[in-house]
């Protein structure tokens, strides 16, 4: 195993950096400078670690657009997309320092059942320890910040290890938190070797793993962890519907940003597209000359929609799952065209409900289109997924809306929008194999804590 890796920038191979993977020997020395600082942490008051996340906001907004640009080289993303996860970055931010300051429980009298002596239950919320937060390739700051801000806004030391790809934006995220006033030990990074995160993963000096990328890393995850307090937030396969009265601009509109931004790499994106038929004609000409029309190439120009995907093995990947669709039937009506790491946005008509792309998530700018005529042919389609992570509706029928809303396996639904709807302060999260426990900064600062009670 090589003790060093390099990162590439994905739209034009260009070499970004060569970084050392840190030793297990520093993983430990960090584990320990994180457990020593475990009680100065317990006694920061809250206000000051709310003050702490402000500044952070602060700090992420007035560097927006040198970790944009950084954003860009790593992963391909393009600046406009990079932009906005720059901005709900720094919203997390402000949200996390918020709620830092609102961390209470509840009182309970003991009389509810039984007389049991006129007490009372003084419920509160104390930080797990040692956080282990773990972070894909795909929105790079922005998910660090829903981990790291809510983690240490419950009061936990936390050991952030992300994507290796995104080794520069760490560690300028980690700078800026410690120029926020995060302490050394309530805050260290981390990018291991593979073959070190297994017994990182057991450590026992590690409480919680709060962990967002794909399922096999989540399997090894929860193998590894024992009893450890998991937050878990996985892949998606997520279904827009378009009903009959649905507003098809907008439905269009949803199509193309939910699937084609961030070429398709978002847990949420709309990766299976159910048309009515009373609509389907017409919707299907208009995403054809809008997805037509995207600018593909260079994701530093402003101009650019759809930039590379991660890498070229990911956009072998992608090539795959659409043509196994194509042999097994699917018919191409724009795409499926490849060049290194770019995927031109593909539309994919007659796709079989049984193959990989309606079942399996595709990480790409590719759209299957499903026609339908009946709402209850689709929901076993939809629900026939080991993903449940959010759907999108498009219809002003509340008794539509009500019953996908009880019948989707699915842990948000968004009507008259996308299913990649997703503002920082809503929960966030899904079913199946979609994930464990709730994201959204209230919600995960709760995740982040235990509930200990005082009996009085
Ligand atoms: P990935 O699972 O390959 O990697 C995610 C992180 O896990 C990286 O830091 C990686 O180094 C680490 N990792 C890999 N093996 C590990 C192990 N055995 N133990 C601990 N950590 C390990 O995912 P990716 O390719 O970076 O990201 C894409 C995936 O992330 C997709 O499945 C996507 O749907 C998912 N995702 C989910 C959400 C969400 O909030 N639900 C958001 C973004 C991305």
């Amino acid at each position: 195993m090589s003790a060093t890796y390099t990162v590439t920038n994905p739209y034009d191979n260009s070499l970004l950096g060569e970084y050392p993977h840190t030793t297990w020997q520093e993983v430990e020395a960090s584990l320990a400078l994180l457990q020593s600082g475990r009680q100065a942490l317990r006694k920061t008051p809250a206000c000051e670690r709310a003050s702490v996340l402000g500044k952070l906001a602060e700090l992420l907004a007035a560097n927006s657009e040198a970790l944009a640009e950084l954003i860009t080289r790593e992963t391909g993303k393009t600046i406009t997309d990079a932009r906005v996860e720059m901005k709900r970055a720094t919203n997390a931010a402000i949200a996390c320092s918020e709620e830092a300051r609102q961390i209470s429980g509840e009182t309970l009298d003991s009389d509810a059942y039984a007389p049991m002596g006129g007490k009372f239950g003084i419920v509160c919320w104390r930080p797990l320890g040692t956080v282990l937060c773990i972070t894909p390739f795909n929105f790079p700051i922005n998910i660090a910040v829903h981990k790291i801000g809510p983690a240490y806004a419950a009061g936990n030391t936390i050991l952030f290890k992300p994507g290796p790809q995104n080794t520069a934006s760490a560690r300028r995220l980690v700078e800026l938190c410690y120029e926020a006033g995060m302490p050394a030990d309530a805050l260290q990074l981390c990018v291991p070797a593979l073959a070190d995160m297994d017994r990182l993963n057991a450590h026992p000096a590690v409480d919680a793993i709060n962990f967002t990328g794909g399922s096999a890393a989540a399997d090894a995850i929860a193998a590894a962890a024992g009893y450890k307090k998991l937050l878990l937030e996985l892949g998606g396969n997520d279904p827009l519907i378009v009903m009959d009265d649905g507003d098809l601009d907008a439905a269009v509109n949803a199509a193309i940003n939910h699937r084609l931004a961030t070429a398709g790499q978002r847990c949420t994106a709309a990766k299976r597209l159910f048309i009515h038929s009373a609509v389907y004609e017409t919707f299907r000409e208009r995403l054809l000359a809008r997805a037509g029309a995207l600018k593909v190439g260079d994701p530093m120009d402003p101009e650019t929609f759809v930039g590379p995907v991660i890498n070229r093995r990911a956009a072998e990947a992608i090539e795959r799952s659409v043509q196994q669709a194509v042999d097994a039937g699917a018919t191409v009506a724009l795409g499926h065209r490849y060049e290194g790491a770019f995927v031109w946005p593909t539309v994919l008509e007659n796709v079989p409900a049984d193959c990989e792309l309606m079942r399996e998530e595709v990480f790409g700018p590719v759209l299957p289109l499903y026609r339908f005529t009946d709402v209850e042919e689709i929901i076993p389609i939809i629900n026939n997924s080991i993903y449940g992570l959010q759907g999108g509706v498009f219809s002003n029928n509340l008794a539509v809306v009500r019953h996908l809303f009880e019948e989707l396996e699915v842990g948000t639904l968004a009507v008259n929008d996308g299913p990649g709807f997703r503002t920082e302060h809503f929960p966030f999260g899904g079913v199946k194999a979609s994930g464990v426990g709730r994201e959204g900064i209230k919600y995960a600062i709760r995740e982040m804590s235990y509930t200990k009670t005082l009996v009085l």
